[in-house]
């Protein structure tokens, strides 16, 4: 009997997974393991710092690249270990010059990353989770099921792809990192955190975390815990209405995490880190598009140094909510702009593929 090719799909993924069970991913190693790992085969410690170096200095996606190890030091890596890399399983590339990646993980599931490039920066948009667990009205991610969190070298990975297609496709380094891909980085704070040491580690890419900015739904106790972490990186919070009935009809986590403990936490943030915090905010019509709406954001800008992205809405489905008119926009932008509160207004990119904001739903 010749086997149906779902049935094949699944063997060739427990294959797959009975494999990945067998070996541990080396990228799981601090270095620190990788020395005992070689002592305890009997060989020399300083080995482990050339394998470090490949795995993520140079992102080495197989053992055979690590051309200053023996070949007999490599066959014994493969037999003891893998290195579940990422692969970009698809590209698009938008007019505006956005690029949305496909990513595909060790297990078979998928996530995306998106390229976005301005005259003065190359920004990297990447995920956190596959899928998400919170369920914001107005977002395609929304819609998916949470399905894991992604492992710190997942996470990693995505980056070290963006930055290979922005020296390719646009002879430019990547400047810029944010997370607002897929999924709710501080459900996944461990993995997050340690991505991102990676990525600003000399012994990884060497990123500034200056330019590395976090965006969250807004959970108060890990708010906090970032601020007693002391993290060195930009905070954003999706705020989108500074009252709470509108925020929780939009966003229904508010009801748990209302916005008195959300201004506590960052209270707490902005004593131990000094920095601004930036709220994103979408204004719809019929939600959010009074001056009343404004007044209060304005009124929320206060407690703690913040400043305002106004970002437009990227309409995903039925219709069921509008970006607001642009004379809204300007009330808003007058009324924060009177209070001294510093307001951008970002205007989509990617909006033909499917990869500006709150778009990203594995549609391809
Ligand atoms: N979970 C994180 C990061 C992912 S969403 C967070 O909530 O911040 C990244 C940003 O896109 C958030 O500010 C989110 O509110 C916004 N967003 C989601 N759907 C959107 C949409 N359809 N149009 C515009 N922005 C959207």
């Amino acid at each position: 009997m010749i086997p149906s090719l779902e049935a094949l799909k699944c063997i060739i993924y427990l294959c797959r997974m009975i494999e990945t069970v067998a070996r541990k991913d080396i990228r799981q190693l601090s270095l620190e393991q990788i020395v005992e790992y070689f002592v305890s085969i009997g060989d020399k410690p300083f080995r482990a710092k050339q394998v470090y170096e490949w795995l993520w200095k140079k992102s080495a996606k197989d053992f055979d690249q690590m051309t200053n190890i023996s070949l007999a030091t490599r066959k014994r890596l493969k037999e003891d270990f893998v290195i579940n890399h990422i692969a970009v399983d698809h590209m698009q590339r938008s007019s505006d010059g956005t690029i949305k990646n496909a990513v595909k993980l060790f297990d078979g599931l998928t996530v995306e990353s998106v390229l976005i490039p301005t005259d003065s920066r190359i920004t990297a948009c990447i995920s956190s989770q596959v899928g998400c667990s919170l369920d914001c009205h107005f977002c395609a991610t929304a819609r998916l099921k949470r399905m894991r969190n992604l492992n710190p070298d997942e996470i990693y990975d995505q980056v070290v792809a963006i930055k290979e297609q922005s020296e390719t496709f646009f002879e430019r380094p990547l400047t810029n990192i944010v997370f607002m891909g897929m999924g709710e980085p501080l459900l996944n704070y461990n993995n997050v955190i340690e991505a991102i040491d990676k990525i600003t580690s000399p012994r990884g890419l060497g990123i500034s975390p200056k330019r590395i900015t976090l965006s969250t739904v807004g959970i108060p106790k890990m708010i906090k815990k970032m601020g007693d972490d002391e993290v060195k990186f930009n905070l954003a919070v999706s705020l989108h209405s500074a009252i709470d009935s509108i925020r929780s009809s939009v966003m229904p986590m508010n009801l748990k995490n209302p916005l008195e403990d959300l201004l506590d936490a960052l209270r707490c943030w902005h004593s131990k880190t000094k920095r601004k915090v930036t709220y994103e905010y979408v204004v719809w019509k019929g939600v959010n598009d009074r001056e009343e709406d404004a007044r209060a954001l304005v009124r929320f800008c206060k407690v703690v140094p913040a400043k305002v992205n106004l970002i437009e809405y990227n309409p995903i489905d039925d219709g069921a909510y509008q970006q607001a008119s642009e004379e809204v926009m300007e009330m808003y932008t007058r009324l924060l702009e009177k209070a001294d509160i510093v307001v951008n207004i970002r205007r989509s990119r990617g909006k033909d593929i499917d990869a500006a904001c709150g778009q990203l739903a594995n549609k391809s």
